[in-house]
């Protein structure tokens, strides 16, 4: 009799996930029998047959095998995408250390019984001159809504009612008078699928130039011979990598394929999701953050079904459940928000490349600013590198960049944030009524300390981060836990000149209206975003010139074209350079190329002013020159010095306890007890020591980091604390252990 069972799950559905049935595996499945086959077993008292997956093996069941009943026989058939999401949770769960159950609820939508929403589109029904004149009085009374809607509808007479809804933000009480004047008709899918066949006269792809026709070339010929691989397009920003992609997709779905496109929320743009609508019509379906738990399985369905070809949307669009899968887009690589906060703590490019393996698909992975970890495997030839050199609008060039010391600022007298190239540029461009974007990184507005008069920041002498400042006057280390007094004078220079460096978007916006009290002003950040739908607002607001400045942080700098503005100013470039992270260089390069990248869209130049108290770091300098070759094999260097990765893994282990006396109790013996592996296996332990915010709604946090370039050495040690954890109940009652691999 064997010795092996299998667990199941009867119903992909959030509930019963958490519950999953031990059965036994007769001797004539076992090499049939793995994760994510679709089995048929009795159940219940009747013993009827009901189906069910296989989500994991073990050699022991739970309880009494005697009583466990047997696998009744394989569903036999094509593996479905379920089968196949299933697996892939099974190597979330290994790969990056997390339950059964989260992989699980990773990768299946939650299912939950909305009335199935009909798909509407609004359908413009009134001539142009007609179009204009409605545009025009709309104008005069100020319905801004309105105006936004039939300046969408003259570029595309069609508008899913999604992108109305969502991307433009139109609420029923702005469509309601529209439609009863009978200026626009909201009518349902199967009337959108009619007139979108000829799309083709509708929206013609743009002529690819030379570059990027070679990419999709190339791409075209590899899909054509079977070959399936990751690309990754390092293309400057504005070099036209969405023209490459929609060209790809055009190939892969002519094959009968389907694709997944990802594109970072805060990207996804009205005029981003209109250039996917107008080229495929009602092929293409969206997910984003607002859309409810049911809406979201809606979509998910409709991709099952068959009804779409193209799933655009954020992270999580990952997981749609497409099973003629042919290939996976990343647009904006490099982006944060690809790596999941929850555990597993997965990220987006490596679960791509994995579930293409899988299936038997592509991934394109594109950006201006790559991942040190993606240009690095492509230069190593796991990944075939593809380079946009120029900008693809013929009439289009990159913006000048210019860098102000502030540290001279200071010396000339001038104590305002913004120096004095930057208003004297800001007033020739009010002036000629041209827009200006200033830019302000807050998310690093932690709580460091730096210089004014030599520009230093107090950072730690043993781990090359910033101290951060405590609520007792005290800078400490948040990696390895070195402290000492707040000081009062600045230890490089002597200076007393020595802060808490803090300035935040509301500060500028009173100082901008102060100094150019002609200008209109808006400010974006998440107090002002933070109600639905007020990030479209502020930006279709600018964008249709009711303001001429618009102060941000790195929000504004993502996926918009505003093709009005002629001048950039990154008031603070520090601010993310000296955040309590090794990826702080590489997020500071990243955020300046990009908001260098807003101006000068069309033909008017465009310029672009970084003032900084470090006009020497390389990430500043080569960001100013766009020269991301330069900055990669600089911050290779510190990242070899420092052991980080990608040269090597890091293995974070976060530990959080409501009581700080178990969690200190429990951190320390489990560091003790991995620290002879450690020691023999070559593995470089730090730790454990605070979380950088220790305390979160009473929960105390503590984290142990491991480095090693052996992934599967950190594997091994992580097995290890997942015994000592098991072994060690009562040590370990009421602290969650949390992964994190990177
Ligand atoms: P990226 O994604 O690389 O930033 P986009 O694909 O958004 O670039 O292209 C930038 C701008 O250039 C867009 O307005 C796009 O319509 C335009 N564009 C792209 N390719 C071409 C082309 N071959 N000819 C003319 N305009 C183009
Ligand atoms: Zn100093
Ligand atoms: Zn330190």
């Amino acid at each position: 009799m064997t010795k092996r069972f299998a667990q199941i799950i009867i119903d992909i559905s959030h509930e019963k996930v958490d519950r999953t049935f031990d059965y036994r595996i007769p001797p004539q499945l076992e090499d049939r029998i793995s994760v994510g086959v679709l089995v048929k077993i009795p159940f219940g008292k009747g013993n009827s047959l009901r189906k069910g997956y296989v989500v994991g093996i073990t050699d022991h069941a739970d309880y009494d095998a005697d009583k466990i009943k047997e696998i009744a026989g394989i569903v036999e058939g094509s593996v479905s995408a379920e089968s196949q999401l299933i697996m892939l949770a099974w190597w979330l769960k290994e790969q990056y250390g997390s339950t059964m159950n989260q992989a699980l609820k990773t990768v299946l939508p939650v299912k939950q019984k909305v009335k199935p929403k009909e798909k509407k589109v609004l359908r413009l029904l009134i001539p142009e001159e007609q179009l204009e004149a409605v545009t025009a009085e709309a104008e005069k009374k100020s319905y801004k809504a309105r105006v936004r809607l039939f300046k969408a509808l003259k570029e595309n007479p069609l508008i899913p009612y999604e992108v109305a809804s969502g991307q433009m933000n139109l609420s029923a009480a702005t469509l309601k008078p529209v439609i009863e004047k009978g200026y626009v008709a909201l009518e349902s899918e199967e009337i959108f699928r009619n007139p979108v066949k000829d799309a083709g006269s509708r929206v013609k792809a743009v002529d690819l130039n030379g570059e990027q026709q070679a990419v999709a070339d190339a791409f075209c010929e590899d899909y054509e011979a079977g070959k399936r691989e990751t690309y990754l397009i390092h293309g400057i920003t504005g070099s036209g990598k969405t023209e490459v992609y929609m060209e790809m997709i055009s190939r892969v779905i002519s094959e009968g394929k389907q694709v997944i496109v990802l594109i970072p929320e805060i990207a996804l743009t009205y005029q981003t999701v209109m250039r996917f609508y107008g080229r495929f019509g009602n092929r293409v379906s969206i997910i984003n953050s607002r859309l409810s738990a049911g809406e979201r399985y809606d979509q998910f369905e409709r991709a099952r079904g068959g009804d779409i070809d193209i799933m655009i949307g954020p992270r999580s669009a990952l997981f749609t459940p497409f099973s003629r899968l042919g290939l996976i887009i990343i647009d904006e690589e490099h982006e944060g928000a690809y790596k999941s906060e929850v555990v597993p703590r997965y990220h987006a490019r490596e679960v791509a490349v994995k579930r293409a393996q899988m299936q038997n698909a592509s991934v394109v992975l594109g950006s201006a600013t790559p991942s040190l970890e993606a240009y690095t495997k492509a230069l190593r030839g796991e990944y075939r590198l593809f380079s946009l050199h120029t900008r693809a609008k013929a009439d289009s060039r990159l913006a000048d960049v210019a860098v102000v010391d502030l540290r001279e600022e200071l010396k000339a007298g001038n104590k305002s944030i913004f120096s004095r190239r930057l208003q004297q540029m800001i007033g020739d461009r009010l002036e000629k009524k041209e827009q200006i974007m200033m830019f302000i990184n807050r998310r690093g507005y932690a709580n460091f300390v730096s210089c004014r008069s030599c520009g230093e920041a107090i950072k730690c002498p043993h781990c090359d981060v910033t101290l951060t400042l405590h609520k007792d006057n005290r800078l400490v280390c948040h990696y390895c836990g070195y402290s000492i007094p707040m000081p009062d004078k600045c230890p490089s220079c002597g200076s007393p000149y020595i802060a808490n460096f803090g300035v935040g978007t509301q500060k500028i916006e009173m100082m901008a209206k102060k100094m150019f009290p002609q200008a209109r002003v808006l400010r974006m950040d998440l107090d002002t975003t933070s109600k639905k739908g007020g990030h479209e607002e502020i930006l279709s607001a600018f964008a249709e010139g009711d303001a001429d400045i618009l102060i941000g942080t790195q929000m504004i700098v993502k996926g918009h074209d505003f093709p009005d503005v002629t001048l950039v100013g990154v008031l603070a470039a520090d601010l993310s350079l000296y955040t309590p992270d090794y990826r702080a260089a590489e997020r500071t390069f990243q955020l300046l190329t990009q908001a260098a990248g807003r101006a000068g869209r069309d033909a008017r130049h465009g310029d672009v002013i970084i003032q900084t108290y470090n006009p020497e770091h390389y990430s500043i300098v080569t960001a100013a020159g766009q020269d991301y070759e330069t900055f990669y094999h600089q911050e290779m260097a510190y990242r070899r010095l420092m052991k980080y990765p990608p040269v090597n893994v890091l293995f974070t282990v976060q530990m959080a306890s409501k009581s700080e006396a178990v969690l200190v109790e429990a951190a320390d013996r489990l560091a003790a007890h991995i620290t002879p592996q450690a020691d023999e296996e070559k593995v470089q332990m730090i730790g454990p020591v605070d979380a950088s915010v220790y305390k979160i709604n009473d929960i105390y946090r503590k984290i142990l980091y491991l480095k090693q370039e052996n992934y599967d050495i950190l594997i091994k040690i992580r097995d290890n604390i997942d015994c000592f954890q098991k072994e060690n109940q009562e040590l370990f009652k009421g602290v969650v252990v949390q992964y994190d691999l990177s």
